[in-house]
């Protein structure tokens, strides 16, 4: 096959049941969104629920139809949509809301009362990131007009959460103390409004790893399932049980002996030392490969870890291989789990400035999914 990203479900699942067992007492929602951060959505769902996640989140609306659509029945969080986005499909289909503004929780009012239907809500407070949710002057208004919903029977207020902008530095960061302080405050807040909500939740995987003072009642991993590196200085996905799902390889295309000083790729931004052996990868930033991989990542051809050799291009990369014996149709690993000497994508994210998580969520459509395991 000309390219392909091998996604280990196992691995999916094995990693869940992981981080279900370092929650102590809180649910897991297991976070798909960005197609399960490109290893595939609905597949990455099911292994994560047969691993025992009980929750699902997701970033859009379609990304939480398309979910129900492929028949996962659990709890679902969709927290980000547009002013003009019609609600009613999702609360037709049982999805949980997240709500920032009392405009947005009108409108799931309105969704309830066209489909006959309670819509879930999870009321959003910003307790520092600065990104979505209500902010403190706003947050007691929000939790009036929620709780004045709820009493009315249009909506039912599920959760209230939260979300850490440093959660990988650990709970002693400044930050994620005031946040959690302020989250803390926040639920004072809302009680006092009448706003019991049944899940309050504030983890994301950094935290669920660093931080149990965050766990509360459901924690929301998202790269940890995919065994990324979610808190890189507490340790590196094996120090914490979990196993990378993604290995994405290409086989060699073409490979040719050019001389000394022949320049490779645009710009010529690589040329080579000595008469040696030129292989061609097809993959490019088309595919996700950043262009920033350019003369600085790696990969596994041959048997050894061989640079990218000049400028990535669209669909293609050159890497010089010397004198191996390396042939057209030659496997090429770009990045997994690293058992066989091939980089991790953790290699790849700091050999081209980026987090890993930027690395698997690119790999682009063009490059096929190949699932195995699944089975448990
Ligand atoms: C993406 C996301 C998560 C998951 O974060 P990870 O760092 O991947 O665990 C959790 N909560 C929210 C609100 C998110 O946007």
């Amino acid at each position: 096959m000309r390219s392909v990203a091998r996604v280990d479900l196992d691995a999916i699942c094995d990693n869940t049941a992981v981080l279900r067992a370092r929650a102590g007492g809180a649910e897991v929602m297991a976070v798909v969104k960005a197609d399960g951060y490109g290893h595939g959505m609905v597949p990455a769902a099911h292994a994560a629920v047969r691993g025992g996640a009980t929750w699902l989140g997701v970033a859009f609306l379609e990304e939480a139809l398309a979910l129900r659509a492929a028949g996962l029945g659990t709890p679902l969080l969709a927290w980000l949509f547009s002013p003009v986005e019609d609600l009613a499909p999702a609360v037709a289909a049982g999805v949980d809301l997240g709500v920032y503004t009392p405009a947005e929780l009108a409108r799931a009012q309105q969704a309830a009362a066209r489909t006959g239907q309670t819509a879930r809500l999870h009321l959003k407070v910003d307790s520092g990131l600065s990104r979505g949710g209500a902010g403190p002057d706003a947050w007691p208004d929000l939790c009036e007009a929620a709780a004045k919903a709820q009493a009315d029977g249009s909506v039912t207020v599920v959760g209230v959460w939260s979300h850490l902008a440093f959660a990988e530095d650990g709970p002693a960061h400044p930050v994620n103390r005031s946040q959690t302080e302020r989250f803390a405050q926040a639920l004072e807040i809302a009680r006092a409004r009448g706003v019991e909500p049944q899940v309050r939740h504030l983890a994301n995987s950094a935290a669920l790893l660093t931080a149990p003072s965050t766990h509360y009642d459901l924690v929301r991993p998202g790269a940890a399932l995919y065994g990324l590196s979610a808190a890189p200085d507490f340790g590196r996905p094996q120090d914490f049980g979990l196993r990378p799902a993604m290995t994405l390889r290409a086989e060699v295309a073409l490979t040719k002996r050019v001389p000394a000083g022949a320049g490779v790729s645009y710009r010529h931004r690589y040329t080579t030392a000595a008469e040696t052996t030129l292989a061609l990868v097809p993959l490019g930033y088309g595919d996700g490969v950043p262009r920033a991989a350019t003369n600085s990542a790696a990969v596994l051809v041959g048997g050894r870890q061989r640079t990218v050799a000049g400028t990535v291009a669209m669909d293609q990369f050159v890497v010089d291989v010397g004198d191996d014996e390396v042939r057209a149709g030659d496997p090429v690993v770009l990045f997994g789990p690293g058992d066989d000497g091939e980089p991790t994508v953790q290699d790849w994210a700091a050999a081209t400035g980026t987090i890993d998580y930027e690395i698997v969520t690119r790999v682009g459509g063009r490059v096929p999914r190949d699932y195995v395991g699944g089975g448990r």
